[in-house]
């Protein structure tokens, strides 16, 4: 095994894993998070997920290992890759639309009250496993 300089083995862990499909880096989620997203996709357990980060991209995720999945294989649309109205809080199935309605009409104030996004355990479990990001 050769031996690396402190900085160089430092560059290698740093490496973040990039999608095959658009080279962008990606954001690494749980495995749950992917198979509460992805019923007909066979993730393996022994593989890290991430998800695509590219807004142009048809990737969703990518592993390690080199599998990917289409973000129409998702059961929810990733929000920066759509155009469309969609979800930006998950877990209350409140879309970017529904947002801006009610900025309109209403202070952010309000909107972050009635959507209030708290840590408890049984919220924070629905969040990793209903919004793509996992968080
Ligand atoms: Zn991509």
């Amino acid at each position: 095994m050769p031996i690396l300089f402190e900085e160089q083995a430092e560059t290698i862990v740093n490496i973040k894993p990039s999608c095959p499909w658009c080279l962008t880096p990606g954001q690494q989620v749980m495995i749950q998070t992917v198979k509460n997203l992805c019923e007909n996709s066979k993730i393996n357990e022994d593989d890290h997920y991430y998800l695509c980060l590219s807004p142009d991209c048809a990737s969703g995720y990518f592993s390690q290992k080199g599998e990917v999945i289409p973000k129409n294989a998702l059961s929810v649309p990733i929000w920066f890759k759509e155009k469309l109205s969609v979800p930006v809080y998950y877990c209350q199935h409140v879309t970017d639309q529904q947002v801006w309605e009610h900025v309109l009409i209403s202070s952010v104030a309000a909107v972050l009250r009635k959507f209030k996004h708290t840590r408890e355990p049984i919220l924070a479990a629905s969040v990793i496993l209903k919004n793509p990001a996992g968080r």
